[in-house]
């Protein structure tokens, strides 16, 4: 109960505060109401709702009982539960609920209403969703509940971030934040300050970035800040897809103006475009996509980011240059480098992938890794050394003998690679670089406006040092399942 008490009173961006009674081995009614700041809803979920309260049902009720009795703003009650003298003795203060982890029930419209027969104050529904389609039903059950008084519908899982941050669009009378401990739930303050939640509005045009995994994007912060520094109504999230086409239907749903794209879909996506423009046809990707009347076109501004991050002017012409890896990020530094007049070797694990790439760009395909005296400039185009594989390189053992190293792995800003290139006299350039002149590009193109000089690289860097002290970033930080089920939707 102090740990509960002290959280209760550390927060800072809620409006109302769920206090479970359930994740605390010695439940006080009295002692979590007492004191207060902010409103409550007190909720002791049992073990098969997805809580943690081990006592008897009958032990539940009369702390649920006692918190109405003690004038808890809500008291959530799970519909399985029964009790229904408690329910009808404070019908205006019960919030309804039901959960399902596993899936979205198909019964889901039938459950609620029936659960809005009890003249409660709000029902409330928590299920997953495994795709961001799961959601395009969730959206039309919202418009059908409307009339009928408040609710809460939430989407859980990572897909379902979208029914907790437009909350407004599906006219839920509030959402859940918390620690990111559940999957599809993010702290109060990243909801509010990085998704703008206050602002979002039925209107607010929506875009994303589409990946898989994709809870850890900085482009959400990033572009979120333009949209706010030069005053439209948009909101940016992550949309994590389980295909291209999993995109579409929920873009055609939801009304998504524009969108980045990320691994793994950037040529999936290529493929559904009704249009590419002619650079991400050489590319063979796109990592931008907006859609234009019914049409969805697609760009490549990995291209551009790459080379104004290079900032080598003219002097690339006949620089050798070895790119690491053979995926998208690959293709679009190889047609970068090539459009520049550089000469290209492609080096991967997989000879075959490597002849693909290299035969966009008349390039030259080859094993890793690349033999020393071979290039002046190397890229690496693969994961290798990214968080929280902080250790690893793509190069073990390697004589750094060309000017240039250049990780287009971003977090941790240095790598390992980059290190011992530098301490062995290699001019390094970070992926950050890349990270923002791509997101600047695809902003542009999707507004006709530069965002403010500057900020997404300020933006960037200042959520990466954040990253490296959160506890999610920190090794052995793994939620448990007990934690991880007794948090609230
Ligand atoms: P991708 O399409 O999945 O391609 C990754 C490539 O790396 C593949 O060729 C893969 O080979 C290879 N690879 C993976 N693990 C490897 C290993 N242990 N040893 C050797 N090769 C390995 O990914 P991507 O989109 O190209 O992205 C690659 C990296 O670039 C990522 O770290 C990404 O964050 C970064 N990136 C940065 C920016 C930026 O703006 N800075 C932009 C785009 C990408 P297999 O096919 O054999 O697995």
């Amino acid at each position: 109960m102090t740990e509960l008490r002290r959280r209760r009173d550390g927060v800072q961006d809620a409006d109302l505060i769920e206090l479970r009674l359930d994740t605390v081995a010695d439940p006080n009614v009295a002692g979590a109401l007492s004191g207060r700041r902010v409103p409550v809803i007190v909720t002791c979920r049992s073990l098969q709702e997805g809580g943690l309260f081990r006592g008897s049902e009958e032990e539940r009720k009369s702390i649920l009982a006692e918190a109405l009795e003690r004038g808890a703003e809500f008291v959530d009650i799970e519909a399985s539960a029964g009790f229904s003298d408690l329910i009808s003795a404070h019908r205006q203060r019960i919030v309804l609920s039901i959960h399902d982890f596993a899936r979205m029930p198909v019964d889901l419209e039938d459950r609620l209403r029936d659960m809005r027969r009890s003249g409660v104050a709000i029902v409330k529904a928590a299920a997953m969703v495994r795709s961001l389609t799961d959601c395009v039903p969730l959206l039309k059950l919202s418009r059908d509940l409307e009339s009928e008084g408040a609710y809460v519908l939430i989407g859980l899982g990572p897909a379902g971030l979208v029914t907790r941050a437009l909350a407004a669009r599906f006219g839920s009378c509030w959402t859940y934040a918390g620690d990111e401990v559940a999957p599809g739930q993010l702290p109060a303050r990243k909801m509010i300050e990085e998704l703008h939640w206050r602002r979002v509005s039925r209107d607010t045009a929506l875009y994303g970035v589409v990946g898989n995994p994709v809870m850890q994007s900085l482009s959400p912060a990033m572009h979120n800040a333009a949209f706010r520094a030069i005053g439209l109504d948009a909101v940016y999230l992550p949309l994590a897809a389980t295909d291209a086409d999993d995109f579409l239907r929920f873009a055609r749903a939801f009304d998504v103006r524009g969108a980045s794209v990320t691994i793994p879909f950037k040529r999936d996506m290529f493929q559904r475009l009704d249009e590419a423009d002619a650079l991400s046809r050489r590319v063979g990707a796109v990592n931008t996509v907006r859609r234009d009347g019914d049409r969805w076109v697609g760009t490549n501004t990995d291209v551009a980011g790459f080379l104004r991050s290079l900032d080598e002017g003219g002097r690339l012409a006949g620089t050798r240059a070895a790119i690491l890896g053979a995926g998208g990020a690959a293709r679009a530094a190889a047609v970068a480098l090539s459009s520049a007049g550089a000469r290209v070797s492609i080096h991967a694990r997989r000879i075959e992938q490597a002849e693909t790439v290299a035969s966009l760009v008349d390039g030259v395909a080859a094993t890793l890794p690349p033999l020393p005296g071979t290039w002046d400039l190397l890229v690496n185009a693969t994961p290798v050394g990214m968080a929280p594989n902080v250790n690893d390189t793509p190069l073990p053992d390697y004589t750094f003998d060309g000017a240039t190293v250049y990780d287009l792995v971003y977090n941790p800003l240095e790598t390992r690679l980059l290190r011992e290139a530098a301490a062995a006299g290699c001019r390094t350039i970070g992926g950050l670089g890349m990270l923002v002149a791509q997101a600047e590009e695809q902003f542009a193109w999707w507004s006709g406006r530069r965002p403010p000089a500057r900020l997404f690289q300020h933006v960037a860097t200042r959520c990466l040092l954040e990253s490296q002290c959160t506890p999610s970033a920190r090794p052995g930080s793994e939620t448990s399942d007990s934690e991880r089920r007794a948090v609230s939707p």
